[in-house]
């Protein structure tokens, strides 16, 4: 049974924010609708908080800092132990509610919920990944060592793409290593870490040690200004990335910023072309290519198109667009009717280029009610138009043309993004020049979506990426944690063992 308190308004939920271990009712004011892209269905109002209501949270993590840092690593990393459990006993329950604010099929919405798992999986290694390091012997009879502490009150700010699982990308990690943490979720999907917080409530979390507050750009400010939150973690588009890096750290934080993508799949003419097809249509057209690792051009090598074309057409008209709740769906919607005709506008644009639609998904939508938009393949995309070089983040895939693997990496290179990309080719040689050339942070061969990997860090590079410690893997805990470095002496302590005195 839930902890949040029930509190509506005209008979619809408004959510709370929880400070201090308790769920507490925002006080700004404004609400905002929270929408079932499938149906248009309003399911909860989400408040958006003030900076006095941050700064609540900033007060309650910094009390409950001290005793937190202080228990020991084995115990925050038990505490993980028993937050896998609860989570994994809740997934459908947490995959519902992803599916149900997001929109993403409910087997896709499962998947995120067992990488969410990972994450803190992942998290609970803290007694190995959080050692320092020590040399004896840096002089006669000095030693010197490294240890990690943690960096205090830490704040992430996410998308609305994966509700469950990128706040998880930070908020194991962060308390593992004797952090407390605030998180604002998207505005978009508030909902699904309602459940995450009850839960890790149910398990005796001290209060204090991670906070929830909604809101939009006001909760974004006041974190990035916040004297009392020593270091941000961001996802979201590039160009909100750069303000929050930007902001960030002209006050003083430490800050990692995730940013958009336009994320190209080469087909070279020796790819298996229908495992080829399976996952291009998986990669573009899965979560209605709402994927900040989605692949969104195809650029095909030396008329690879031609053997392309007829598997990827056949596979991607079958795909049922519809409510993701429903067996069978391969399109959901996208998550807002602003989205839809943001899409929409772009395949318009990417036609009076020259494109050619060889499949159309503005005629494809399910219902008047939901913001669908069916798999829609454009080819003849020209290099330098839009549908060639902006985030469309919808299930659109754009076809380039190509003569020769060195035009395929220039092309590839001239992107401002860097944050995915995938080969297709059983050529070892092709994947060795372009996994050394290209400038893209995240690299699949054979795999659609070289998505996140707890133990790894992830991240994109150029404007997918500002800062310096990516996300989740051994790079969480550098983030999370400041170094230590002590060099010491004991002038009683002799070479042979014996206490003497210089
Ligand atoms: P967004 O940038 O609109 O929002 C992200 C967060 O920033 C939200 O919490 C939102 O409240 C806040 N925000 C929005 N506008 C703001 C403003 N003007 N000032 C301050 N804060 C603001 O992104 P989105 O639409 O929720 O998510 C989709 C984007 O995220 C895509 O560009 C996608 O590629 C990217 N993304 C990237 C990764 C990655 O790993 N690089 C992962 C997931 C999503």
């Amino acid at each position: 049974m839930s902890a949040t308190a029930d509190r509506t308004q005209a008979g619809v939920r408004v959510l709370d924010n929880f400070i201090g271990g308790k769920w507490v009712p925002s006080t700004s004011g404004q609400t905002l609708d929270v929408t079932n892209p499938a149906t248009g269905e309003v399911l909860c109002r989400v408040p958006l908080s003030s900076k006095a209501e941050l700064e609540a949270a900033v007060a309650a993590a910094h009390a409950a800092l001290p005793a937190w840092r202080k228990k020991s690593v084995i115990d925050r990393a038990r505490w993980l132990f028993g937050f896998r459990q609860a989570l994994e006993a809740r997934t459908d329950e947490l995959a519902a509610c992803v599916t149900r604010e997001m929109g993403k099929t409910f087997p896709d919405a499962q998947a995120e919920v067992a990488r969410m798992i990972e994450m803190v999986e992942a998290a609970t290694a803290v007694p190995q990944t959080m050692q320092g390091r020590i040399l004896e012997g840096v002089a006669t009879n000095v030693d010197c060592e490294t240890i990690r502490q943690p960096v205090g009150v830490v704040a992430a700010i996410t998308p609305f793409n994966f509700p469950a699982m990128v706040p998880m990308w930070f908020l194991p990690f962060a308390i593992a290593c004797g952090n407390t943490f605030i998180l604002k979720p998207s505005e978009q999907v508030p909902m699904t870490q309602q459940i995450v917080f009850d839960i890790a409530t149910e398990l005796g979390l001290p209060p204090g040690v991670i906070n929830l507050v909604n809101g939009g750009v006001d909760v974004v400010n006041a974190i990035l200004d916040s004297p009392g939150i020593s270091a941000v973690s961001f996802v979201g588009s590039a160009k909100i990335a750069r303000y929050v890096y930007e902001r960030g750290a002209a006050n003083g934080k430490r800050v990692q910023a995730l940013g958009g993508a336009k994320n190209h799949m080469l087909v070279l003419p020796d790819a298996v072309m229908d495992k080829t097809a399976d996952n291009i249509i998986s990669s573009a057209f899965g979560a209605a290519g709402q994927r900040c690792m989605a692949g969104s051009v195809i650029v095909t090598v030396a008329g690879a198109w031609s053997d392309l074309k007829p598997e990827l057409v056949s596979r991607a008209e079958k795909l049922k667009v519809g409510n993701g709740m429903e067996a069978g769906i391969g399109v959901g919607p996208v998550v807002s009717k602003q989205a839809q005709s943001r899409i929409i506008g772009m395949i318009d644009q990417a036609i009076a280029d020259g494109a050619t639609a060889v499949l159309d998904g503005r005629v494809t939508g399910a219902s008047d009610d939901g913001a669908y938009v069916g798999a829609t393949i454009l080819e003849n995309v020209k290099p330098g138009s839009q549908a060639a070089c902006e985030e469309i983040f919808g299930p659109v895939l754009s076809v380039i043309e190509v003569a020769s693997l060195d035009d395929a990496i220039a092309l590839v290179n001239t992107s401002n993004y860097g944050n995915g990309t995938s080969i297709f080719t059983e050529s070892g040689a092709a994947v060795r020049r372009y996994r050394n050339e290209v400038e893209v942070g995240m690299i699949g061969v054979n795999v659609g979506v070289a998505a996140p990997v707890a133990f790894f860090p992830f991240t994109g590079w150029k404007d997918s990426f500002l800062g310096d410690m990516h996300a989740h893997g051994t790079d969480a805990v550098d983030f999370f944690t400041k170094k230590k470095t002590i060099t010491s002496r004991f002038f009683s302590a002799g070479p042979s063992g014996k206490f003497f005195v210089e």
